[in-house]
């Protein structure tokens, strides 16, 4: 019998991590001949997420977690969970119901019975996101698909299933500074997608703000494109051109106007503008560096304080779900 690995990244998620697993476990259990495991993983939470899932692990023996000594980041989570999973077929979903457990039927039919190595969840609309949210998302995606070449478009997430085969491609891929989108784009593999409509959180709320998505996108940039680098040389050309002209055009007055009374004021506007590119410039390369620097440092992607074989403290919570938001 086949058997299905549940990867779910989870930080501060006590509100929804045991309404999570109800639905997920219910989708799970009504595909015929299918063994599956649950892997959570701690990010580090500070509220109850580890209690509850030091709990589901006791219920269900094909519960597992781990548990960060720290908060790691999503990315690191997903990773962590694809290294634990010995399934035939992952998939990654998120703790808050936002990735519908009744997609598994269909993404585990695209794998065994049509022939794709991957079916990815696309959402399509952003209910709930905010207006600002949704157009620099939308704006992201267009803008990375543009440096990168590569397939990731809005709506494309980390809700997705996959086999062995493409999962160890991925576990191949040990960088320290991770981008799992452009991982997912990078390893290649047949992929079917199949979309749904964007729900909000069944309860608790998103980790991200304006600031972190900012970064992420960055990072998302900076990990899989070296197109910034070059904008140094485009506008260095630029600003040699306009010299010229403008060396040209003073050199002009002079000899055909008589008039040498620069505009001291235009000048020194200019010479702010070209010193705040060239910050810009030297920020850039920086960046680049600090991602090199900590890769060659070698870092573990994430540290486990506990796993379900190896429980730090045993402990009794109630885990019975609380139903804040609609889902
Ligand atoms: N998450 C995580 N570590 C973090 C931030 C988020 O493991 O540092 C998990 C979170 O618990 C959830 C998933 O990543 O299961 C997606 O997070 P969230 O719902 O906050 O993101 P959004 O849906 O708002 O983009
Ligand atoms: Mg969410």
């Amino acid at each position: 019998m086949k058997k299905l690995s549940i990867i779910v990244p989870c930080y501060n998620e006590e509100d929804v991590v045991s309404l999570f697993y109800q639905e997920t476990h219910k989708a799970v259990t009504s595909i015929p001949d299918l063994d599956y495991e649950f892997i959570f993983i701690d990010d580090g939470s500070k509220d109850h997420t580890l209690d509850i899932l030091r709990v589901l692990s006791c219920q269900d023996k094909n519960c597992h977690y781990l548990s960060f000594s720290r908060n790691f980041g999503k990315e690191a989570a997903m990773y962590a969970g694809l290294e634990q999973s010995c399934g035939d077929y992952c998939v990654i979903m998120d703790a808050d119901l936002q990735h519908p457990p009744v997609l598994l039927a269909s993404m585990y039919q695209a794998l065994t019975q049509e022939g794709y190595d991957c079916c990815a969840g696309k959402r399509i609309g952003r209910e709930g996101d905010g207006a600002l949210r949704g157009f620099l998302s939308r704006s992201f995606y267009k803008i990375i698909q543009n440096m990168t070449h590569m397939d990731m478009s809005d709506g494309a997430g980390d809700f997705r299933m996959m086999n062995r085969k493409m999962v160890e491609a991925i576990l191949q891929m040990k960088e320290y500074n991770r981008y799992t989108k452009g991982i997912f784009s990078f390893v290649g593999f047949e992929t079917k997608w199949l979309e749904f409509h964007n729900v909000q959180r069944a309860a608790g709320t998103s980790k991200w703000n304006l600031g972190s998505l900012f970064s992420y996108a960055f990072d998302g940039i900076l990990s899989f494109s070296t197109a910034p680098l070059k904008l140094p040389g485009i506008l260095g050309a630029f600003l040699l051109l306009l010299s010229f002209l403008l060396g040209g055009l003073g050199l002009a007055q002079q000899i055909f106007f008589h008039h040498n009374m620069g505009t001291l004021y235009f000048v020194s506007d200019i010479v702010i503008f070209l010193s705040s590119l060239q910050m810009m410039m030297i920020f850039i390369l920086g960046e680049y560096l600090s991602k090199d620097y900590l890769e060659n440092k070698n870092r573990p992607i994430y540290i486990v304080r506990e796993q379900d074989s190896k429980p730090a403290a045993a402990n009794v919570y109630d885990i019975t779900p609380i139903r804040r938001n609609a889902i």
